[in-house]
């Protein structure tokens, strides 16, 4: 079991009848990632559908307000959809399409890996069910309404927490059910081989990115990279192209919720074991009998109680620092770079942001992060405002 490993995570642990669902997708992955018909016309998609290449921007008031190292947003907030997430999802749905799948399922937490889905599905002209926790329909309404506006079906999951690791069993078996005509696309850099890897190459088009305009604008790689983590999918995307270059550092920030010493901190590298879940090894949040524990956080596209094996890897090989963000610092990252910059960031966004005011005063004015904006706020006002006291209709 060498295949799909980084470190001593990753691995394919899924029960006797997936893995001929995995070992096809492998082949069909393998065979088109070198295929040029296939990258160009996944790259015409994501620079007429999805609004690639994202800008880089110099957020010229932040860099001055805190007064060190100059500071770049990657803009994939900008993109269709709002977010990274679109990147993945439009890879996966362009390769269910050639190997002849006809029907795409997805989990989702908050509900944007569901809407990306759903707008894929609506693109291709594919079926589309998402998979989504009860709690979470309940708390993000507004999301369920766009997936079936796009067309898809979206299933609440009761099981267990009723929450994403939930949604994620539910489309697994759902999976293990109709493996002729449908892909399950995942969400992010998670799960058994070959999904980590793959997610990984669909998102490391904004590390690419990144390197090339910091190399055209500022005539050298950046000092420092920053990317909020969840499952991993946009962290890794926006370190992968730097890994080789060992003077960048590489920053993963986590939800701490509360606090990281907290029982239901997020902050999956800090407080993690290593464990075996939804069919990889990697770090996991567990109780004192090796259960999965539950985790809350301000964000629910951080609520996640793992993370991608190449993350848990690149942290024993000490590659890349996770730092630990608490709702408070997001929340303060959230308005302040709203009032700072005109960008209202998605809170996961924010974390990463939060890491970056603490980061920049003690860096040199001759130095330089680019941080990673994930997505856009909007969907996050209603809640900031409840957190904060105030009620607004949304
Ligand atoms: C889903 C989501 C995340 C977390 O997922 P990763 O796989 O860790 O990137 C972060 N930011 C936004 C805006 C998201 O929608």
């Amino acid at each position: 079991m060498s295949k799909g490993r980084f470190g001593r995570h990753g691995g394919q642990y899924v029960p006797e009848t997936l893995m001929g669902a995995l070992e096809e997708l492998e082949q069909a992955y393998e065979r088109y990632k070198n295929d040029p018909a296939f990258q160009q016309e996944l790259g015409e998609l994501l620079a007429q559908y999805a609004n690639r290449p994202s800008r880089l921007y110099y957020a010229k008031n932040m860099t001055e307000d805190l007064g060190g190292a100059k500071i770049y947003m990657k803009r994939e907030d900008l993109n269709h959809t709002g977010a990274h997430k679109i990147n993945n999802v439009l890879g996966q749905a362009l390769l269910a399409k050639k190997m002849g799948k006809t029907r795409l399922i997805a989990e989702t937490g908050a509900g944007q890996h569901g809407v990306a889905t759903a707008t894929a599905a609506a693109l291709f002209g594919m079926e589309c069910v998402v998979y989504m926790g009860k709690k979470d329909t309940e708390r993000q309404a507004l999301n369920v309404y766009k997936m079936k506006l796009l067309g898809a079906r979206v299933v609440p999951v009761t099981s267990g927490t009723a929450t994403l690791k939930d949604a994620v069993n539910e489309a697994m078996r759902e999976w293990t059910r109709r493996l002729d005509d449908t892909h399950y696309c995942l969400g992010s850099v998670m799960g058994p081989h070959p999904f980590p890897t793959m997610v990984r190459d669909f998102q490391a088009v904004i590390s690419r990115e990144s390197k090339a305009q910091m190399l055209e604008t500022e005539g050298r790689l950046p000092d420092m990279v920053v990317a909020c983590v969840g499952g991993g999918s946009n962290a890794i995307g926006s370190f992968y192209d730097y890994i080789g270059d060992e003077a960048v550092r590489l920053v993963g920030c986590e939800a701490a919720g509360t606090g990281v010493d907290a029982p239901e901190s997020a902050a999956t590298i800090h407080v993690g074991k290593p464990g075996i879940f939804h069919g990889m090894k990697s770090y996991f949040c567990q109780d004192e009998h090796g259960q999965i524990a539950p985790v809350t956080c301000i964000s629910a596209g951080l609520d996640y109680p793992g993370v991608g094996p190449e993350h848990a890897d690149l942290h024993d090989r000490g590659r890349a620092e996770y730092v630990a963000i608490t709702d408070e610092q997001a929340v303060q990252a959230f308005e302040y770079v709203s009032k700072m910059e005109g960008v209202i960031p998605a809170i996961e966004s924010a974390h990463a942001l939060a890491y970056v005011m603490e980061a920049a005063p003690n860096m040199g004015k001759d130095e330089t992060i680019v941080v990673t904006v994930s997505g856009r706020g909007d969907k996050d006002c209603a809640m900031i405002a409840r957190w904060k006291g105030e009620q607004v209709d949304a």
